[in-house]
């Protein structure tokens, strides 16, 4: 449900005093930020007359213009924090707030507005505690500066795990995004990012860089025959050919249907030619399905070996490796044919 429609259902309220703190019975030291306090006298005598407020089920607190300190005497809160906070993925994350622990520490202390929503998730009585009143209790108790200190690292380390869990999943999506989903080669948005960075770099270092373009042969006449499952098992098991037979320093891209590609950083025509030589020889080998009633027969494929010449852009690169392949389908299929730097 998104998180506007989610607000409109909650009726707002302002909370209701219902006693103070110095009469309502609590013991300061059971609440984590007047842990240790149960002795100090400055602390009770600070917030003997701090209202105890009630919050009903489902209804929220709205904020005062000045930033207040709630702390969960019984029941509990829901904090949302708002998305339009400025969060990575512009989503509200909720948490929960317990008898004893408390929200708002933040904008008191840096007195910006609090941004959260909270929401009482059943009946609370919650002890609000106004930016000066906190201020004072930390000028007359180091028990409450020190409580204070421990919760804030406490919330930092959790805001950074939070972070971390964010950036893992962001990392998730962005490799997903780079790559194929039936053969987990690269795909042709990686490619349009890396190739221009490989060209470059290979343009100021010097260094050769070699490109093979791959076609698997009658690919059409295999998916009529067997089906486009069967197809799809053979695009799978050709990329693992590449994949497998691999330098960890190259780079195997499924260019688009059953075309694919591999580049090889500092490699020259003659080893890369070498390359694809073994890769055209393991491909006719590899077993499609080794375990089906009615085995599949091997894929062969067609390779074209393209340098990166002084000057070429990438787009020339692959035209030539294109080039180099359309020769090799000519020629029968099956085989490996470099590219033409005579002409
Ligand atoms: P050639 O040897 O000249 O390359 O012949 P071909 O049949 O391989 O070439 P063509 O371009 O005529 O056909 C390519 C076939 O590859 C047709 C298409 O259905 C199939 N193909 C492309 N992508 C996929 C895929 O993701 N899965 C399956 N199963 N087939 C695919
Ligand atoms: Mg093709
Ligand atoms: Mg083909």
């Amino acid at each position: 449900m998104p998180a506007s429609t989610h607000r409109c259902a909650i009726e707002r309220t302002t909370l209701k005093q219902i006693s103070t703190f110095g009469s309502a019975g609590y013991q300061p030291g059971d609440l984590q930020l007047l842990r240790d306090a149960n002795d100090d006298a400055a602390v009770a005598r600070l917030l003997a007359n701090c209202p105890v407020m009630r919050l009903e089920a489902g209804k929220a607190v709205v904020e005062s213009n000045q930033a207040q300190l709630y702390i969960v005497l019984r029941g509990v809160l829901a904090v949302e924090t708002d998305s339009n906070t400025g969060m990575a993925d512009g989503n509200g994350s909720v948490s929960k707030v317990l008898p004893g622990e408390s929200v708002g520490e933040q904008s008191v202390l840096d007195e910006e507005a609090n941004l959260s929503r909270i929401t009482a998730l059943e009946d609370s009585d919650i002890l609000v505690i106004e930016a000066d009143l906190v201020w004072k209790l930390i000028d007359q108790s180091n028990v409450v500066a020190r409580n204070l200190l421990r919760l804030l690292s406490f919330r930092i380390r959790a805001a950074n795990a939070q972070l971390r869990t964010r950036q893992k999943l962001g990392e998730f999506y962005r490799r997903l995004s780079m790559n194929d989903g039936l053969t987990g080669l690269y795909n042709r948005a990686w490619l349009n990012d890396l190739l221009p960075r490989l060209a470059a770099t290979a343009h100021s270092s010097g260094a050769p860089l070699a490109l093979i373009m791959i076609d698997l042969d009658h690919f059409k006449r295999f998916n009529d025959t067997h089906g486009h499952l069967a197809g799809d098992q053979a695009l799978r098991t050709a990329a693992q050919v590449l994949s497998g037979a691999l330098r960890p320093s190259d780079f195997a891209v499924r260019y688009g249907g059953e075309e694919m590609m591999v580049l090889l950083p500092d490699t020259n025509g003659k080893l890369a030619v070498a390359v694809a030589e073994r890769l055209c020889e393991r491909m006719q080998q590899a077993v499609v399905f080794a375990d089906m009633r009615q085995p599949l027969p091997h894929v062969t494929a067609s390779f074209g070996v393209a340098t990166l010449q002084p000057q070429q852009s990438e787009q020339d690169l692959i035209a030539r490796a294109d080039a180099a392949l359309y020769r090799a389908k000519e020629l029968g299929r099956n085989r490996v044919v470099q590219e033409d730097l005579t002409g």
